[in-house]
């Protein structure tokens, strides 16, 4: 991969949204649009991760490591250069799908009583939660129809695991939520453990 290459995979994915895809939330404002919070590279207690989205770059105050969104991709993940690379490129590719269909679910979850229901039940009551949360609700049967209108192929929603190989929608019944650059899905039925809501 060549520098213009590389430039340009950096600018499609700003570390920002790489990162608060990966569950990371900026704690405090530090001014000229730089963010603290805590850091995910290291067991860290109070916010010491710098991040500029102007500059795509981050810094961490406790364990000294910095750089753009590969450098991060590399220590997070813990994967060498090339990897990361992989890892990103790939990323560029699914995530707007997930988060299409994130958005998706994210409006079914209110057109289904028996999942606020389900969720009432196991004490997520707010509707700020819920948002922040991005928490959904996969009827199944009409993502794949959804997303093909809006021009996404089949493959791809197969390779992003919405799909499954007969082409039926893999979320069927299930609660979901967007974590760390994946969509999870718990079942209705299933008696689900408790906790971790
Ligand atoms: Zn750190």
């Amino acid at each position: 991969m060549n520098h213009q290459a590389l430039d340009e995979l950096k600018r499609q994915i700003p570390l920002m949204g790489y990162l608060q895809a990966h569950d990371w939330h900026p704690a405090r404002p530090l001014g000229r649009g730089r963010w603290m919070g805590l850091c995910p590279l290291h067991g860290d207690h109070k916010p010491s991760l710098l991040v500029d989205p102007n500059k795509d770059l981050f810094y961490c105050y406790g364990c000294g490591r910095g750089g753009d969104v590969i450098r991060f991709a590399e220590l997070y993940h813990q994967v060498k250069f090339p990897q990361a690379l992989a890892l990103l490129r790939q990323w560029r590719g699914v995530a707007p799908l997930l988060q299409e269909a994130a958005r998706f679910y994210g409006i079914q979850l209110h057109r289904h009583s028996e999942a606020v229901a389900y969720l009432y039940q196991r004490g997520v009551r707010s509707p700020e939660l819920i948002e922040h949360m991005r928490i959904g609700y996969a009827p199944g049967g009409c993502l794949r129809g959804w997303l093909t209108q809006l021009g996404y192929p089949l493959p791809a929603l197969r390779q992003a695991g919405l799909v499954t190989d007969v082409g039926y929608d893999a979320y069927m019944r299930r609660i979901v939520f967007p974590l760390e650059g994946n969509l999870y899905g718990r079942s209705l039925s299933a008696s689900a453990p408790a906790g971790r809501a």
